[in-house]
């Protein structure tokens, strides 16, 4: 498991997420968590979350679901 980039350690527990890619901050641009393919934390089925603060980041983290757009669900052809 990768070390937790961030200077947060309440966001531990998103970086030791297997549902989560990378969770790192950039200081005055907010923190990132980005998410494995299959999953959204948003309800307009963004594969990314950016929030300014931790508490709302861990808002947005609360949230991931299994995504299932096209981009996450490959479509296939109907058996028969
Ligand atoms: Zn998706």
């Amino acid at each position: 498991m990768a070390k937790n980039k961030t200077r947060f350690k309440s966001l531990d527990v998103v970086n030791d997420d297997p549902r989560v890619t990378e969770v790192f901050d950039e200081g005055e641009d907010g923190i990132w968590i980005w998410l494995e393919t299959g999953f959204t934390a948003d309800p307009r089925g963004a594969h990314d979350v950016h929030e300014w603060t931790v508490r709302d980041a861990l808002r947005c983290y609360r949230n991931i679901q299994v995504c299932e757009c096209e981009q996450c669900v490959p479509v296939s052809v109907p058996a028969q």
